[in-house]
């Protein structure tokens, strides 16, 4: 039975980078998929003429259209300053409010662990306070009704998230082949034009450096399943 996905991301195009071959698939089953992004987006350009504000509505677009070409329906926006989120109390109620509006049967999220990629790589600062919200707001937060009572006035209802996939784990334990899906998922990443400059090269780039040894494409994700 379709059901519905959100993908709760700290930056436009973590998302895609994430999970856009899996959110491609779920489409294609008649799922509804949201997308949250936390922050503006406000920093990652080597272009000195760029202003502030320009990029903040740029990058606002590039996600909006790199969400229409996988057929999302709809994306939230956050606007916390990009490298500067804070895992507080207001992060926490703004993603159990979407939770709790957009009411998925699947969350996807930043591991929200310091080091990852095989311990390869540190994890920015942005996505472990997106990733760390995200887990907390699903369980135990967004099921609970005296959990930000506010919400019941509103008409939001609690919610039980039922499963959780985490992309850029260190502890993989599903791969999705999204060989199928490959070529939409550079379409949806090639709408962040302020983040790739040569198209062709950035195109290039993600087939090599994606690509498995047995030639396909996988997107790997920590998957938990909330039983209760
Ligand atoms: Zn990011």
């Amino acid at each position: 039975m379709p059901e519905t996905a959100l993908v709760i991301a700290a930056h436009p195009d973590d998302g895609d980078f994430g999970c856009a071959g899996y959110v491609c698939q779920l489409v294609a089953k008649g799922w509804t998929v949201d997308f949250l992004v936390c922050t503006n987006g406000a920093k990652g350009t080597e272009d000195r003429t760029m202003t502030r504000g320009r990029l903040i509505s740029l990058r606002r677009e590039e996600q909006r259209e790199a969400c229409r070409r996988l057929g999302v329906r709809e994306v939230h926006f956050l606007d916390h300053e990009d490298g500067e989120l804070v895992y507080d109390r207001a992060l926490l109620e703004q993603v159990v409010r979407c939770i709790r509006e957009v009411r998925p049967h699947t969350v996807l999220t930043h591991d929200p662990t310091d080091i990852i990629i095989r311990d390869s790589f540190i994890n920015h600062p942005d996505h472990r306070a997106t990733g760390a919200a995200a887990l907390d707001a699903v369980y135990p937060t967004a099921r609970d009704h005296l959990n930000f009572p506010e919400h019941l006035a509103e008409g939001l209802e609690p919610h039980k998230v039922r499963e959780v996939l985490l992309w850029n784990t260190n502890h993989p334990n599903v791969d999705i082949d999204i060989t199928a899906q490959v070529d939409a998922k550079i379409h949806a990443l090639s709408a962040h034009a302020t983040q790739f400059g040569n198209q062709e090269d950035f195109a290039a780039f993600s087939r090599e450096r994606w690509r498995s040894d047995d030639g396909r494409y996988l997107e790997h994700f920590r998957r938990i399943e909330l039983g209760f």
